[in-house]
């Protein structure tokens, strides 16, 4: 189908682009790579009248780290993530996202203030407990990514509010496994799990982080897995152990290609083996 009629501007600085979505009301959106917002608008599931376009806008790309912390800029491409080895959990899973025309427009920004519970990024946020910087007419506000996903498609970025900046942290120490699971190979995921270990020189596990993809309307961190395996020592046997409580807390909505029990079975596998690959073992 064709969008019904917008209007769109394509400002270059920031202050302009918060000017143009403050004017364009409720219904002005912020456009980025419009790989979500341009199927939905073709859908008329949504039906903005103002499309405020944020690829001229200067300054929000790229990617640095600064005292062990990534600044990405929300604008940065999939592409872009999956290319920086330091990244470690986000460039594995950002290396997944579709294809690389996907990759090539769609932006880590984009992904997390959609908040689509398939998309592989958001568990990552969660996992590596990172955060976002958001803009508004009141100022800037960092906001953790534990309280960023609200609900299915909706995220702490308020009306009229840019989110400019994703805060990772760079996990050093950390090995890492990310396992997804789609019924065709660049699918978005039926249950995708990313991992974070760290292990102690006596070979025990030091710190684990689970991410969960849509096993809820939001990501999910496995904390009973996580409960499981800290302190304990990484072996095969402990790790399938405790891999079987990755399901546990979680609500998979079913749809079309999984039911909520298949979801289930996925997490615990999927789980067991992220693990094992973060784990070395
Ligand atoms: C064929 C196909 C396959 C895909 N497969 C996958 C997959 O396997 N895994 C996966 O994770 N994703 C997948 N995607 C989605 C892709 O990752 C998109 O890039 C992503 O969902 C949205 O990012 P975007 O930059 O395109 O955002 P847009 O579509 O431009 O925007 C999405 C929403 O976020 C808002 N928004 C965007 N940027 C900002 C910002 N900086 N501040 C405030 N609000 C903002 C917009 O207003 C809109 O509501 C796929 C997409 C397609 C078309």
């Amino acid at each position: 189908m064709i969008p019904v009629e917008f209007d769109y501007v394509a400002p270059t600085s920031l202050d302009e682009a918060m000017t143009a979505l403050r004017d364009g009301g409720e219904d002005a959106k912020v456009l980025a790579g419009g790989h979500s917002l341009i199927p939905l608008m073709k859908l008329r599931l949504a039906v903005p009248s103002l499309l405020v376009d944020l690829r001229k806008v200067a300054g929000l790309s790229g990617i640095q780290r600064e005292n062990g912390t990534y600044r990405i800029g929300a604008m940065t491409k999939h592409y872009a993530v999956s290319q920086e080895a330091g990244l470690g959990l986000a460039a594995s899973a950002a290396a997944t996202i579709a294809d690389p025309q996907v990759r090539y427009r769609g932006t880590l920004g984009g992904t997390l203030a959609h908040g689509d519970p398939a998309s592989d990024m958001p568990a990552i946020l969660l996992a590596a407990e990172g955060s976002v910087t958001i803009r508004g007419a009141d100022g800037v506000r960092e906001v953790t990514a534990e309280d960023f996903f609200v609900d299915y498609l909706t995220t702490a970025v308020a009306e009229g509010e840019i989110l400019t900046e994703i805060r990772l942290p760079a996990m050093e120490g950390y090995g890492h496994g990310y396992e997804k699971f789609n019924r065709r190979q660049e699918d978005w995921a039926m249950v995708a799990v990313g991992a974070l270990v760290k292990k102690g020189s006596d070979g025990t596990c030091e710190d684990v982080r689970v991410g969960l993809t849509h096993m809820a309307g939001v990501p999910l961190r496995a904390r009973a897995v996580e409960d499981a395996l800290r302190g304990q020592s990484l072996t095969a046997e402990s790790i399938a152990a405790a891999a079987e409580q990755a399901a546990e807390g979680t609500d998979p909505p079913g749809d079309l290609n999984a039911t909520p029990d298949y979801k289930r079975h996925l997490a615990r596998v999927l789980c067991r083996r992220a693990l094992s690959q973060a784990a070395g073992v």
